[in-house]
């Protein structure tokens, strides 16, 4: 058994100490805030075999050139010289071709329904209420584009073996009765289930300080001395900190920290924005994506979590009102009875999807550093991909055999 110094405690690093506890190892966990806030916390909660496409995709790069010039958009990218950017847009461009979306489809469907189940077990577990819901996802929309493109990734979903119907939109008011619908049809992915993220995560930090796994808030890793082809100390300050393995599990701030290694990690932070309405009368069931606008609507805790939009930019604390706004007004076009007021801006929360270049996470042993094992770059999935990625990484520092093939995620596939 081996000590293990996990840096970060999103989902994908308290995932990873949770597998490795469990596996007898000695786990501590470094995060530079108090563990209220991540990325981890404010997301859409949405669990989702059926985002087997990965961001690079054909299609993404025009339909992202025309939501530039729309201030409401869901997508954003701040036009700029920054050399991390122009990496990630030059292998982004590279992968988002068919041959691509059609090899990272089986890698990634296999990971959805790994944690999918990891996370049915958990649930399981004393202790660990989080409101899972297999209820699926309803993907609605309002034009024929839409429902073309919807009913082309459904054939997918068939030929991949996931669980999916196309629905007209009668047939969605009969899963949905007691809202009204204004919507072409929709597809519900059957495989798909939602949760509440703030509940998983003081679940797990819950379980994990009880197990007696450090878990150590506000201490910000700002150096990482090695040598060789070994990690030998983790500085936080003045404070140092050795272990026999270690995990990056930073997220989007993962090629900063990767950098004190001498390791290049190709991601941007992808900014997007939620809020949370009161909806006393529990009217909404099924969670919903609304295709068209790509806003991610789902029930939580006897209120609504609206989300979506996505800003690949540098790291930053702004709030683009338009773009909330964007999402604010997207709502009643599907849902006439729902009408979110636009939240104020200390309600609104933010967080940065850690985007890898080619839509696939980075997991496995860093080929420069032995002791380095790699969890991040989940983007859009990362709370639906956190407890495979932990159980895999508890299995590769356990010289288990993985329970699915992780190629398709080694670290420096390009
Ligand atoms: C609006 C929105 C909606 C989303 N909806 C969904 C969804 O429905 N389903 C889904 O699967 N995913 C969703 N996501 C994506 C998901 O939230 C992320 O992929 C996931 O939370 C990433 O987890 P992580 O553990 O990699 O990173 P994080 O949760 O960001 O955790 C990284 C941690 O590392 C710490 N850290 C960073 N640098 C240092 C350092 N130097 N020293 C110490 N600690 C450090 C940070 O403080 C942080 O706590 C959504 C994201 C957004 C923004």
């Amino acid at each position: 058994m081996s000590d293990i110094l996990i840096i970060g405690g999103g989902i994908v690093g308290l995932s990873s100490a949770y597998y490795l506890h469990k596996s007898g190892h000695t786990v501590t966990v470094l995060d530079k805030g108090d563990l209220t806030d991540n990325c981890s916390y404010g997301n859409a909660g949405m669990i989702v075999p059926s985002h087997f496409v990965p961001l690079a995709a054909p299609g993404m790069v025009q339909q992202g050139i025309r939501w530039m010039f729309n201030r409401k958009s869901p997508f954003y990218v701040r036009p700029s010289l920054n050399p991390e950017l122009v990496n990630w847009g030059i292998k982004f461009l590279k992968h988002a071709n068919a041959g691509h979306v059609s090899r990272s489809a089986v890698p990634l469907k296999e990971l959805n329904l790994l944690s999918k189940q990891l996370y049915a077990d958990l649930a399981k577990e004393p202790d660990f209420n989080f409101e899972l819901e297999s209820k699926g996802i309803l993907s609605m929309y309002k034009t024929e584009r839409a429902a073309e493109e919807e009913a082309h990734l459904a054939k997918a979903a068939v030929e991949l073996g996931i669980d999916m119907a196309v629905l007209t939109a009668e047939e969605c008011r009969q899963l949905q009765p007691d809202l009204k619908l204004d919507i072409l049809g929709a597809v519900h992915f059957r495989d798909d289930a939602h949760l509440s993220p703030p509940k998983v995560m003081q679940a797990l930090l819950q379980y994990l300080e009880k197990g007696g796994v450090k878990i150590i808030r506000n201490h910000e890793v700002t150096k990482i001395e090695t040598s060789g082809s070994k990690i030998i100390r983790v500085y936080t300050g003045n404070t140092v900190w050795n272990a026999d393995q270690y995990v990056l599990a930073t997220g989007s701030w993962s090629p900063a920290v990767a950098k004190m290694m001498d390791i290049k990690v190709c991601l941007m932070p992808g900014k997007g924005y939620s809020f949370m309405e009161p909806e006393p009368l529990k009217r909404m069931t099924i969670p919903a994506l609304l295709a068209e606008a790509r806003v991610a609507i789902t029930p939580m805790n006897g209120s609504i979590r609206y989300s979506g939009t996505m800003e690949l930019d540098r790291i930053n604390t702004r709030v683009n009102m338009d773009r909330v706004r964007g999402i604010v007004e997207s709502v009643p076009k599907y849902f006439p009875d729902l009408h979110p007021a636009v939240p104020s801006v200390e309600k609104i929360w933010y967080g940065f999807r850690p985007s890898s270049a080619d839509g696939l996470p980075y997991i496995g042993r860093s080929p420069k550093k032995e002791n380095l094992i790699l969890a991040t770059g989940h983007g859009m999935m990362g709370m639906s991909l956190g407890p495979a990625t932990g159980s895999l990484v508890n299995q590769i520092i356990s010289e288990q055999q993985t329970d699915i093939d992780i190629k398709a995620f080694a670290p420096a596939r390009y």
